[in-house]
């Protein structure tokens, strides 16, 4: 038998049923086990805690599957994935959005596994050691689940490396999707871009704050800063927003965002996409003295590492500050941050902070996060990842 034994007193945040072991807690490993093999875990004291993965190259040097004595097998894989499947099952009885995250990873019992549907199709990334050794078994529950045309992956994610994994993408089941995946979301069409785009497409984690952005746009000026292919301001554009500025770096993702555009409206010529960078293109609208009724902060997550998160904190407050004197009087705020790291308690201070400078009042409408297909765990608090804030300017 394959057995992980953990340093003395190191069984805390395991009886809490957090599912990571970090390398320091380990005392000793018994049986050779290879990368992403089964292991049972035990405290100091020979008590069994669960069954996890192996993972020899990761500081998480174990995920744990179950804090039980279960057998991990394609029986287990099976009900993992038909639970995490049949608890969306909200999304296909509504049909109001055929784009939604099938698996998430730790919330769904499946580490290193993230799986979206688009459509006909599903789209895979497994980041840990585990998910790949089971990558086989997976597939075919996702199929057989959720059945679908095709299933690709889009493992090429730097935290593989931290596992010694190599980058993947290509098809693993089923039809090559098409360059574009059509999907509908609460009425708003998209295309996806399955192939190149990021994370497995699109920004699912958003969709419920994109409908909000929607419930609130009817009439407004909108500034969709960090915009990607579109997403908050095509939705904007869906409910007769009188006008759309869409800010990006990304030439590649504006082009589709002209395109989901016109996908929506014959009214393209009230969008405009500008091709820059936010932080400049923030400051000549506010030399210019242009202004906005409602601003979409969106940002790429500015932090991947503790060490970063004092800089990221300062990128933040310039954003929002800048977008805050950009706005009208009762204009509407809508600015998220994405890093797991950025807890929503030092993301208020942030905002906050830049309504001081700002020297404006406002109220907070909503506090906002990742959509409900986006779970996190209970008692794994890194899965809250996107925290946003719905502010209006008095
Ligand atoms: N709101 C989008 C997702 C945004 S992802 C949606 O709902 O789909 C973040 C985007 O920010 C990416 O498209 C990336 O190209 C862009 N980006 C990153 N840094 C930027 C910068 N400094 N200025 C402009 N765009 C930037």
């Amino acid at each position: 038998m394959k057995v992980v034994t953990l340093q003395n007193k190191r069984e805390y945040s395991i009886l809490r049923r957090h599912p990571w072991i970090f390398s320091g807690a380990v005392a000793t490993v018994e049986g050779d086990p290879c990368a992403g093999d089964t292991v049972q875990v035990k405290a100091a004291d020979g008590t069994l805690l669960g069954m996890g993965a192996y993972s020899p190259e990761s500081q998480i040097r174990v995920r744990l599957w179950t804090f039980e004595a279960s057998e991990i097998d394609t029986t287990f894989i099976n009900s993992r994935i038909a639970q995490a499947i049949s608890g969306r099952s909200i999304f296909l009885a509504e049909g109001a959005t055929n784009a939604f995250r099938l698996v998430n990873a730790e919330a769904d019992g499946i580490p290193g596994l993230i799986a979206d549907r688009y459509g006909e199709w599903i789209v895979c990334q497994f980041t840990t050691a585990g998910a790949e050794r089971w990558k086989k078994e997976i597939v075919e529950a996702l199929q057989r689940y959720s059945p679908c045309k095709g299933v690709y992956e889009r493992s090429d994610l730097d935290v593989r490396t931290r596992e010694g994994l190599p980058p993947l993408m290509g098809v693993l089941a089923g039809e090559a999707p098409p360059e574009r995946i059509e999907i509908v979301e609460n009425g708003t069409r998209y295309y996806v871009d399955v192939l190149q785009g990021h994370k497995t497409g699109f920004y699912l984690d958003q969709r419920d704050n994109r409908a909000m952005v929607k419930r609130y746009a009817n009439g407004l000026d909108v500034l969709n800063a960090f915009s990607y292919t579109g997403g908050f301001g095509v939705a904007a554009v869906t409910s007769a927003a009188a006008s759309v500025t869409h800010v990006d770096l990304s030439e590649p993702s504006l082009a589709l965002a002209r395109e989901n555009t016109a996908l929506n409206t014959c009214h393209v010529e009230e969008s405009t996409f500008i091709c820059g960078n936010v932080f400049e293109v923030l400051r000549s609208f506010r030399d210019a003295a242009k202004t906005f009724d409602m601003i979409i902060l969106d940002p790429p997550k500015f932090a991947d590492s503790k060490g970063s998160l004092m800089k990221a904190a300062r990128g933040y407050k310039d954003i929002n500050l800048l977008a805050m004197k950009l706005l009208r009087p009762g204009g509407l705020l809508a600015t998220f941050s994405c890093s797991g790291l950025m807890t929503s308690d030092l993301f208020d201070k942030v905002v906050s902070d830049a309504a001081v400078d700002a020297k404006r009042d406002f109220q907070v409408l909503k506090r906002l996060q990742q959509a409900e297909d986006h779970p996190e765990g209970l008692c794994f608090p890194e899965g809250l990842y996107l925290k946003g804030l719905f502010c209006r300017v008095m």
